[in-house]
């Protein structure tokens, strides 16, 4: 299959993008990088030339930790994976597994969730899994430290639980083993034989979790724990500084400066985390203050609580050629209206940003600005504004609904 016969048979299956099988996007291919460990500042830097060389020059963490590059064309791409492996950087291809940030540098995590994950990967090549699954289906190790997987939209979580690990599945708990790769092929081959684009939740409506959980010791509920990525990160040793890029994005240019800062002020990774987000460390206090406050200043977002981390978008117009409109200036303008609500601005219904429901979408159609106010932009909007009369439209709600 050639490189875009693949891309499309990618997006018929609504399968996720990755270095080998890019998607078509509105600005050409996308590749998706699940790397298999945190970047160093150098392979940052070399990643950064990649994206400018072989594609526009933008950079992109995903909700879910995920790099990705825009702007490819079939040479760029061939160019960008003779170009990663020659930086050395990992990438995890085969099942989708996930784990939680910070892996193996978390004093509170009660287990190192990438030993578990690589021996669940190897086995689960061996069985042909990822082939005789959907591709979005996923499995997350959550090791129980300072940044859980909670929140996330897992087929199967293994996590800790006293005298063992807890599995999940669905969102639902069906107990305790100490032996989790297993039970977790085992649940994965229930799901392959219920259908080839089967989730678990599919399964799960139409078969019950009862047994599911055969064999499982009883096990109570995951404890809920944080899983904001951006801010200070004790470490066993340092400091991990997170901080979040503006609509999880950022120019090549930016990148290559940001991770030549942290490597001046000592930092030796710099890890793609889940809500698109860069941990980088370990710093000494100081200097992990130092990259905050430079940061900061570079326009990146390293509190919590800025309004920029409540708003999504997508690179809309003119950057990709499906948007109807420029969406990410109106989302600016609304981050500070928001107040809690999450908002979605879409150029158009794929909703690229944020596939999920929000309080506030709007969503760019042919005969205008859809409103949607608790759903997605796929969900029929509860009114249409001309894009002209837009930025006011959606201020008022905004307003009025913080009374
Ligand atoms: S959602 Fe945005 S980025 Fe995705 S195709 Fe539509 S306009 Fe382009």
């Amino acid at each position: 299959m050639n490189d875009a016969a693949r891309s499309l048979d990618s997006l018929r299956r609504g399968a996720c993008p990755s270095l080998p099988a890019p998607m078509a996007t509105g600005d050409g291919l996308l590749a998706r990088l699940a790397l298999a460990a945190p970047l160093t500042p150098e392979q940052a830097i070399g990643l950064a030339a990649l994206a400018r060389d072989c594609g526009n020059g933008i950079v992109e963490v995903t909700a879910r930790g995920k790099m990705q590059l825009r702007g490819l064309d079939a040479a760029g791409t061939a160019r960008l994976a003779e170009g990663v492996g020659a930086l050395g950087i990992a990438v995890r291809e085969g099942l989708g597994i996930e784990v939680s940030a910070l892996a193996g540098r978390d004093p509170a995590a009660a287990f190192d969730p990438r030993l578990l994950a690589a021996a669940l990967a190897q086995a689960a090549d061996v069985a042909g899994l990822a082939a005789r699954l959907a591709p979005k289906v996923s499995v997350g190790i959550d090791g129980g430290g300072m940044l859980g997987l909670g929140g996330r939209d897992l087929d199967i979580a293994v996590s800790p639980a006293a005298g063992g690990f807890r599995i999940e599945a669905g969102g639902v708990v069906l107990g305790r083993t100490s032996a989790p790769v297993p039970v977790v092929l085992a649940l994965l081959e229930r799901l392959a034989a219920f259908g080839p684009r089967a989730r678990m939740r599919d399964l799960i409506a139409a078969e019950g979790v009862a047994t599911l959980g055969e064999g499982l010791e009883p096990a109570g509920a995951r404890a809920p724990a944080p899983a904001e990525p951006v801010g200070r990160h004790a470490l066993a040793e340092g400091w991990a500084l997170g901080l979040a890029l503006p609509f999880g994005q950022i120019e090549a240019e930016g990148l290559a400066v940001l991770a030549g800062k942290a490597a001046e002020l000592g930092a030796g990774f710099i890890e793609p985390a889940g809500g698109r987000a860069l941990l980088i460390g370990p710093l000494a206090a100081a200097e992990a203050e130092a990259l905050a406050q430079w940061a900061g200043a570079a326009g990146l977002i390293v509190e919590p609580g800025d309004p920029l981390r409540r708003v999504e978008a997508c690179p809309g117009a003119p950057a990709c050629g499906s948007a109807r409109f420029a969406t990410r200036a109106l989302a600016r303008e609304l981050a500070g209206l928001a107040r809690g609500r999450s908002v979605h601005v879409s150029g158009c219904v794929k909703g690229c940003a944020h596939p999920g429901r929000a309080g506030l979408t709007i969503v760019g159609l042919d005969e205008g600005a859809g409103i949607v106010i608790e759903g997605t932009p796929r969900d029929v909007p509860t009114r249409i504004v001309p894009f002209d009369e837009l930025a006011g439209a959606a201020c008022r709600i905004l307003e009025s609904a913080r009374g």
